[in-house]
């Protein structure tokens, strides 16, 4: 029995600049000077009227299912209608989308799947865009990093993407959070590892999908821009773990990023198979994957290394 691997996308969420890209992705040497998302708008439009400029980035969960398991990495965007009351309250504006058709819920009972059904959820992290349909599955356990479960209970107020306002998702399931280690083998097909960098207790998921290891990056990378120049995204709290986290992406023969919009032109179905792994995709994770890993002393050769063949990345 095959292993299957769905993205299910649950909304999008602006993204600007300093959010894709620590220090806002500027350098003189780099090509226009700086990396921005992909693809760049001035014109996102806000719930308060203003205009924002950024990427909408896509939220997505993974559905995996196992011989033996059905699984969730990560549980998606909470309601728009918490977001926005949220933002009010802590004077932030940043747009949120989530169309009737991005309903978690829905989109599972679309391809056969009840929520009821789910056995396990596997949280890369517990920031509220990767906890928000937590309450929807009465009966997964929930596998969270052991370093991860503090800061979404009882965060610092400085603790950006935690927040208490949205820690009652986790606290909907606390009863079924199970702690987990550095390398956690959930099923014989899919391992958690443990990277931190983004987060204390983020963990990437690696799934032996028959045509080679599939890494779901979690937030261990946002784009493949932030591989393929190793330049870490925004919220970061070690830049050596998020470097080792990195390496450990570009082990697999496929990294599947979450808030990168062209994992869904690689993908258009949202299943991740063999069949659907097409050559020019193969052609760009090769180049993802084959990027020089730059050590920190790296950094007083000259830099960027090979702008110039990553091109127009
Ligand atoms: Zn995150």
């Amino acid at each position: 029995v095959p292993v299957v691997i769905r993205r299910i996308n649950t909304g999008w969420l602006e993204a600007s600049a300093g959010l894709s890209f620590f220090g806002e992705g500027r350098h003189p040497e780099l090509p226009d000077g700086r990396l921005r998302g992909k693809p760049w708008r001035d014109d996102i439009q806000r719930a308060d009227g203003s205009l924002g400029s950024g990427t909408m980035i896509p939220v997505p969960v993974w559905y995996v299912e196992t011989p033996t398991a059905r699984v969730l990495v990560d549980t998606g965007l909470p309601p728009v209608e918490e977001l926005l009351a949220f933002q009010t309250r802590y004077g932030l504006v940043q747009a949120v989308e989530a169309a009737p058709e991005d309903d978690l819920t829905t989109q599972l009972a679309e391809a056969g799947i009840q929520a009821e059904d789910i056995d396990i959820v596997v949280h890369t992290h517990l920031h509220l865009d990767h906890v928000g349909g937590n309450r929807f599955f009465p009966n997964a356990t929930f596998l969270v990093h052991e370093a991860e479960l503090a800061w979404a209970l009882c965060p610092p107020p400085y603790a950006a993407y935690y927040y208490r306002d949205f820690s009652h998702h986790t606290q909907d399931v606390l009863d079924r959070v199970t702690f987990v280690g550095n390398e956690h083998q959930v099923t014989p097909e899919l391992r958690m590892v443990w990277t931190g960098g983004h987060s204390p207790g983020h963990c990437i998921v690696l799934v032996e999908a028959g045509f080679g290891t599939v890494a779901l990056a979690g937030d261990a990378a946002y784009s493949y821009e932030n591989l393929l120049y190793e330049w870490p995204q925004g919220p970061v709290i070690d830049f050596a773990a998020i470097r080792r986290g990195f390496q450990v992406l570009k082990s697999a023969d496929l990294i599947l990023v979450n808030h990168d919009d062209r994992v869904r032109e690689f993908f258009p179905s949202g299943l991740i198979s063999g069949q659907d792994l097409t050559e020019p995709v193969q052609e760009y994770m090769r180049r993802v994957r084959t990027t020089p890993s730059r050590s920190l002393e790296g950094w007083s050769d000259p830099w960027p290394p090979a702008a110039a063949e990553y091109g127009s990345a």
